[in-house]
């Protein structure tokens, strides 16, 4: 069977050639292909002899040159694009591409569908299927900055299928290989893992002192209603969540942002305003209010203007840091989870 080197370091890819009886020097090569220069094929990699070539064919693969893209859909603005790829395994999953006025930013997906059942999401459909590899993660931004060359991805959110903090090590290890300076070179500062508050994660976070930003879904603050939206406040408490992410505020010096989906009628008000502000006053905290998109058969819908508007002022007057989210690729159904979905329903 073939080694896939895609997503391994330089040490141990000078280990895989020198067994394979290559040259140490090709493993410097060829890493610069891979991640300087976005080229996955070794017969397009020019410095490499026939012979070379021949046998790194014969013993190794690199992902990203036998990735299966299912569907690529591009918004009607040109500014967003999706892919639902399909992995080695038969698996798809879904990947986003963001071009806003200071560059391009991937959001990734973290796991193959999802356990956490959040009742505005698609990926937790049908369960966890499998956690992503560390490279099948890198892989998904490497595939868009290929796409895009001579430009390149600038940021990443952990924000696509999947809850990361339960592939913490796959997650974390992909986002220290595109921080590397011979690979994206990407600051810690342009990375966010949004977690839907999976506590232990957040605390690992906090101790291994990883600077990147933390987004955490919140969507309610009454119990019962936020226990309906995301069963996992059954687990880990809200209250529990904000404050291990606090910790985490007060550990990286980067302010979390807190995600707030707006459905019209069940948390919208301007009583749930009040709370989420007194949730978060005096908190290294911001607000991302997201007007939910209509989902008819579980009557969710999206809140008048006027309502948005009002819960925003609200926080704002209790001096909470909240903006209302631009909206990116609705007409791809850039949501997550949505595009896999609809495929698995199809196949
Ligand atoms: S919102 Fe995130 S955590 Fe919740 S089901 Fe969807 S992917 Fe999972």
């Amino acid at each position: 069977m073939k080694k896939e080197i895609f997503g391994l370091t330089p040490e141990e890819l000078q280990q895989e050639f020198v067994a394979a009886g290559l040259k140490k020097f090709r493993a410097s090569q060829v890493y610069q292909w891979l991640y300087k220069k976005c080229v996955f094929k070794f017969e397009e990699m020019h410095n490499l002899s026939k012979a070379d070539i021949t046998v790194l064919n014969e013993k190794f693969t690199v992902m990203p040159a036998n990735i299966n893209i299912l569907t690529r859909w591009k918004s009607s603005d040109g500014l967003t694009e999706k892919l639902l790829l399909e992995l080695q395994d038969g698996n798809s999953l879904e990947t986003v591409l963001m071009h806003h006025d200071y560059g391009y930013s991937v959001c990734v997906s973290s796991q193959v569908g999802c356990a956490m059942a959040c009742a505005f999401c698609a990926s937790g459909l049908n369960g966890c299927v499998r956690n992503l590899t560390s490279a099948e993660i890198i892989m998904q931004v490497y595939l868009f900055n290929s796409m895009i060359a001579p430009q390149q991805v600038s940021r990443v959110v952990v924000m696509g299928s999947g809850e990361p903090m339960l592939n913490y090590d796959e997650v974390t290890g992909a986002l220290k290989f595109l921080h590397r300076e011979d690979t994206a070179f990407m600051s810690y500062r342009n990375m966010t893992v949004s977690t839907c508050g999976i506590i232990p994660g957040i605390e690992r976070l906090a101790e291994e002192n990883i600077p990147i930003n933390l987004a955490v879904s919140l969507h309610a603050v009454k119990d019962d209603v936020r226990t309906q939206l995301m069963p996992v406040n059954k687990g880990f408490p809200f209250p529990s969540v904000i404050a291990a992410a606090e910790k985490y505020a007060r550990a990286s010096g980067r302010q979390v942002t807190y995600e707030y989906i707006l459905i019209k009628d069940k948390n919208d008000s301007p009583e749930d305003a009040q709370l989420l502000s007194n949730y978060l006053k005096f908190k290294h905290a911001s607000v991302n209010l997201i007007p939910a998109n209509p989902v008819p058969e579980k009557g969710f819908e999206r809140p008048p203007a006027k309502r948005i508007e009002g819960f925003l002022r609200i926080l704002q007057k209790n001096k909470i840091n909240a903006t209302i989210r631009k909206e990116m690729g609705k007409d791809i159904n850039a949501a997550c989870g949505q595009l896999r979905a609809k495929f698995n329903d199809n196949k």
